[in-house]
């Protein structure tokens, strides 16, 4: 049996429409209900009227069909499904059926007896049966209405790109779709699921997500619809920028074997096996890590209009709390700090925000109670789903919630993991991307996890930081004592529980000498880049504080090649004075010792403001006040920072460098900013270093061209690949659409570097390279060739970049460089040079190795 509710903006369109259609429907018995007009009489839609509605037709043993008229209508409707338990949300449909004649026909369909699906059916027919003839149209054909009547533009789609809707191009188009007023509806179709809002990310998620091959709907409603629709259409089509190159499909969840824990000698002992996540041997004492949790009080509040106000700033501290965290990760792997992104967005999610003023305002509920109910509600709706990005969804929902629970319950942010007594195994049921985020690198020396998949936070940080992590093992993995030894495989997946000493003199033995390339490698991490022909580079690291720099140095970086300063200028409301600067970069270079540090000044603008800096609004941040043009622009900010480097330069190997430059007088001016804090110290009587290097970033194509120009001003230059491959394809860097134009390996880019090095030799003067391109290992042989003398890149990078340099002679790196700078697109360059990675990987050079290594002894 099924009933009908009519959702319109007016109370009296509404009502009319029920009375028609039972009417024209002959009389007949099929509950049909008005939900029209505000609860005070006005146009517009009210959650209370539908959703009295929905359950008076619910209650009765009803499913229910809901027709609405205009896009609020809809959306209203959304929110109310939201809301239902999922057993009752089962029993209903949303339709976009047109109103009157679709009333009418649904009404027909549920008196002879229809299901739902032939009540929906029905109703979405109706206007192909009753109007299009009377109109003279042939139904095929669309129906040319008058531009300002459009209120509604749809479209179905096939999603054609490999990883679907899903993860990052779900981001993108709700991204997208949030650009635009129009309410926007997506609906996949194959698998005939209800409309959802495409502006919710949650929404998305949980319902509108579609695989590759899958028919999807998109319905906009608004002004802007046609564009709306226009721009989501093509974003769709062009793949969401992954078509070149499909990220690697998931790998479904392999069933582990388990083997139970026999009691050994009294204690626990025997062998666990899961899902090997991140490779590498670990032996250390068990810490079982359990997260702290809050009580969440129950209370009824007095003031709505306060508890809500206390919600939003939970979510904004919230939402600050994650730009920190992403950022403070972005500066090992931009790649990786994207996981962050949906819980980001989570929180400026406009259904979610509605459904917890919603339970405020409703129930009078205390902020905490509404989180409590709210969370729990998605995360038992994405642990439901049976995809591993489901699962993966359902624990940002949980990291989010306690996140936002520790504040709103005003509890200190403690993190066990931060701050470990020993080296340790952490085992643990799960581990949120935050907590896993946090953990002490020094400390934890592997994983065990009970939840978790291949393609979990927890692998891909585990994978970023060299960490071996076995995961999705059985929960026997919960009952091991703290502090019990155990040796863990992140290669085969399996875990030795407490076990007898000779097993583990056996794990010992490989961890120390493995076989593997990737030991090789690491245990090499210190050897200098000396090609087999004996020419010898320079591989650094950059870096954006101390603990990266102790990083670096046992990663094996001769020195810093970028030392990100922002690192002290963010995340704060006032400006690092010049003491609090010297100290970080005197402890930084500290570390190094005598390696050289190269420092930028701050490279900040438009795109990152600083709260402190009044800096106006621009329309293109990256081609507006920015870096070095900010910092001329501002000797407050400017020449604090230059004095805190040419202090910590003392008795130290520290260069200054500057970001951004474009012009000549730029870097005129620079060194003037430079010279005048020289000047300062020297009156003030305070110790600077006289004869610091100076160098310049080459990342805009106007320095690149003119690098003859800028290589007489100063001592060396590094080439900033991230923002040389924006500017010289006009492509933000940061935009997902363009994807596959951001290519550091296009030929444009790469002859723009070519000719810089050239220019820099010229005049006799070093050329670095900082961008995530030198430390791409399939680039490195061309860079080698092209001549480029020192290659900076995250730490983690540098074992295997200076391994690469080994195997290779400069005179075939050479050659290969000539035969890439030959090609015509960035796919056969990268085709190309993966070929060639492919073979020296191959090839065992290793006694060539050896052998070269002597030499230059
Ligand atoms: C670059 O642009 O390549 C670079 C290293 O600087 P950043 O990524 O900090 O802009
Ligand atoms: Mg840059």
């Amino acid at each position: 049996m099924v009933g009908i509710v009519i959702v319109a903006h007016s109370e009296q369109l509404a009502a009319g429409v029920c009375e028609v259609a039972l009417q024209m429907a002959g009389g007949v018995s099929v509950p049909v209900l008005p939900a029209g007009g505000t609860e005070d009489g006005r146009l517009g839609t009210s959650f209370e009227k539908v959703q009295d509605a929905l359950d008076r037709v619910l209650e009765q043993g009803y499913d229910a069909l809901v027709l609405a008229d205009l896009g609020s209508a809809v959306m209203v409707t959304q929110m109310v499904l939201e809301t239902l338990l999922p057993e009752w949300r089962e029993r209903v449909r949303l339709t976009s059926a047109p109103l009157v004649e679709g009333a009418i026909a649904a009404v027909v369909a549920a008196a002879g007896g229809g299901d739902l699906e032939n009540v929906r059916q029905a109703a979405e027919q109706a206007l192909t049966v009753s109007k299009i003839p009377e109109l003279g149209v042939s139904p095929s054909l669309p129906i040319e209405m008058p531009e300002k009547a459009i209120l509604e533009e749809i479209v179905d789609l096939i999603v054609p790109n490999p990883t679907g809707l899903h993860a990052r191009p779900a981001a993108l188009f709700v991204q997208t779709a949030m650009r635009f007023q129009a309410d926007i509806t997506v609906q996949n179709l194959s698998q005939g699921r209800l409309p959802v809002n495409a502006k919710s990310m949650m929404e998305v998620a949980s319902g509108g997500t579609a695989w590759q091959g899958e028919r999807i709907r998109i319905v906009a409603r608004g002004k802007d619809a046609r564009e709306a629709i226009r721009t989501l259409q093509a974003l769709v089509e062009s793949g969401f920028g992954e078509m070149e190159e499909a990220p690697p499909v998931p790998s479904p969840l392999r069933q582990p074997e388990q083997v139970l824990l026999q009691p050994a000698e009294g204690k626990v002992g025997g062998q666990l096996r899961g899902i090997p996540a991140s490779s590498g041997i670990a032996i250390a004492p068990v810490f079982q890590y359990r997260p702290l949790t809050w009580h969440v009080e129950h209370r009824t509040v007095g003031s709505v209009g306060a508890e809500i106000t206390r919600l939003q700033k939970a979510l904004e501290q919230a939402r600050q709390e994650l730009l920190a965290l992403q950022q403070e990760i972005a500066l090992q792997d931009t790649q990786t700090a994207r996981i962050f992104e949906f819980q980001r967005m989570m929180l400026e999610d406009p259904v979610l925000t509605n459904m917890l003023e919603k339970r405020i305002r409703q129930q009078f509920s205390n902020a905490e109670a509404a989180v409590e109910a709210v969370f729990k509600e998605w995360i038992a709706r994405f642990e439901r789903g049976d995809s591993e990005l489901s699962q993966l969804r359902a624990a940002d929902v949980q990291d989010v919630y306690q996140r936002l629970t520790r504040i709103l319950v005003g509890a200190e942010e403690i993190n066990l993991l931060r701050t470990l007594p020993h080296p340790v195994v952490v085992v643990a049921k799960d581990l949120t991307p935050s907590d896993t985020a946090c953990l002490d690198r020094e400390k934890v020396k592997g994983i065990c996890t009970v939840g978790g998949g291949l393609t979990s936070h927890i692998a891909i940080l585990a994978r970023m930081w060299g960490i071996p992590a076995v995961v999705g093992l059985s929960e026997q993995v919960l009952e091991i004592p703290d502090g019990t030894m155990v040796a863990i495989d992140g290669e085969s997946g399996l875990v030795e529980v407490n076990p007898p000493q000779e097993i583990l003199r056996h794990y010992e033995e490989r961890r120390v000498q493995r076989t593997s390339l990737a030991a090789v490698v690491l245990s090499q991490a210190h050897w200098p880049a000396i090609t087999l022909d004996g020419h010898r580079v320079e591989v650094f690291a950059n870096i954006g504080d101390v603990a990266s720099a102790r990083e670096a140095v046992d990663s094996g970086a001769e020195g810093v090649g970028l030392l990100r300063t922002e690192f002290l200028f963010v995340n704060r409301t006032a400006m690092p004075d010049e003491e609090e600067q010297y100290r970080a970069y005197r402890a930084i270079a500290n570390v190094l010792d005598r390696r050289p540090l190269i420092i930028r000044t701050l490279d900040i603008g438009g795109d990152k403001p600083l709260p402190y800096l009044k800096l106006l609004p621009e329309a293109n941040p990256f081609l507006g006040m920015r870096a070095i043009r900010l910092s001329l622009n501002h000797p407050d900010l400017f020449q604090p920072q230059l004095r805190a480097i040419l202090r910590a330069g003392v008795g130290r190997n520290v260069l200054v460098m500057f970001p951004m430059i474009s012009t000549r007088d730029e870097v005129l001016r620079a060194l003037e900013a430079l010279e005048q804090a020289k000047r300062d110290l020297e009156q003030a009587g305070i110790p600077y270093t006289r004869e610091i290097p100076v160098g310049i970033m080459v990342e805009t194509p106007a320095a690149a061209i003119a690098a003859d120009l800028l290589a007489p001003l100063v001592d060396f230059f590094s080439i900033g690949s991230n923002d040389l491959t924006q500017y010289v394809l006009a492509c933000d860097r940061g935009n997902d659409q363009l994807r596959s134009l951001y290519q550091p390996l296009d030929p444009a880019v790469i002859r723009m570097i070519q000719h810089v090095i050239e220019a820099a030799h010229q005049y006799g003067k070093k050329v670095g390279l900082c961008g995530e391109l030198a430390g791409e290992p399939m680039a490195i042989p061309l860079l080698l060739g092209m001549g480029l003398d020192e290659f900076s890149m995250t730490p983690a990078a540098i074992p295997y970049a200076k391994w690469l340099i080994r195997a290779l002679s400069l005179t075939e790196a050479r050659e290969i460089a000539r035969q890439a700078l030959l090609l015509p697109s960035a796919a056969e360059t990268t085709r190309y040079l993966k070929e060639v990675l492919q073979v020296v990987q191959e090839a065992d050079r290793s006694s060539s190795q050896s052998y070269a290594m002597e030499r230059a002894d």
